[in-house]
């Protein structure tokens, strides 16, 4: 199989066409092999845009969804960039290919080590991968230029809009089910954020201190 040609097709038909501009998502989708973080046996299905589990009750995000997160962060050459949940680690290889350095906090130990090795596989470099609730952000590498997360809260957690540069990007779904809604806060001053809604979407839920507890429906 060319899973060049099969990458090049998914990112014409599931990104550009369907509104995505930003030619650094567009390059980083085109380069990173998205059949490399998904479970083995999955591999036919990795350029389908759907979200696919990776075990431990997750999934690796559809990859529009994935592009639209990355382009509404405004990501630069430059940037120091945080995403919380890891997952298989797609959107955080993609981000090391756009941005300085990600750091990516995974609440699930296994998926954080599976992550890890796929970046080692492929020499990506400019990723460190963290065990934790990232409901509290990463204090100890703050302040971060973006702040994507990959799961959803039922509120912004504090520490993450503090944890943001004054210009500084935060893309969360915020809300349960139905409702939730993907949300973008601009750090204007020290205190102010300027909130924009993305549209709809549906994450599996963040667990953690600052989020939803472990006995959420969702969660198995
Ligand atoms: N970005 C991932 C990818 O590209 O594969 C997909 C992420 S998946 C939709 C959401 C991830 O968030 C899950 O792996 C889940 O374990 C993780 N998660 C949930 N709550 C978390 C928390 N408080 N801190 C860190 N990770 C969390």
């Amino acid at each position: 199989m060319d899973m060049t040609r099969i990458r090049d097709r998914m990112v014409e038909h599931h990104v550009t066409r369907r509104g995505i501009r930003d030619q650094s998502v567009i390059g980083a989708m085109r380069m990173v092999p998205r059949e490399n973080f998904v479970p083995p046996g999955s591999e036919e299905f990795a350029y389908e845009d759907a979200p696919l589990s990776i075990g431990e009750g997750q999934t690796i995000s559809q990859p529009f969804i994935v592009a639209l997160m990355l382009e509404k962060a405004n990501l630069n050459a430059g940037d120091k960039v945080l995403e919380v949940g890891t997952g298989s680690g797609y959107a955080s290889a993609l981000i090391s290919r756009i941005a300085r350095h990600v750091y990516s906090i995974e609440r699930h130990e296994k998926l954080a080590l599976q992550a890890r090795e796929r970046f080692e596989k492929l020499g990506y470099r400019n990723i460190d991968v963290h065990v934790g609730d990232g409901s509290k952000g990463l204090a100890k590498a703050a302040p971060f230029d973006a702040i994507i997360v990959s799961a959803g809260a039922p509120k912004v957690p504090t520490a993450l809009k503090e944890q943001l540069h004054l210009g500084g990007r935060l893309i969360i779904p915020v809300g349960g089910g139905e409702g939730q809604r993907l949300k973008r806060f601009t750090r204007t001053s020290a205190a102010a954020f300027e909130e924009e809604d993305l549209g709809g979407v549906r994450f599996v839920p963040l667990i953690g201190e600052d989020a939803w507890t472990a006995s959420h429906p969702m969660y198995t």
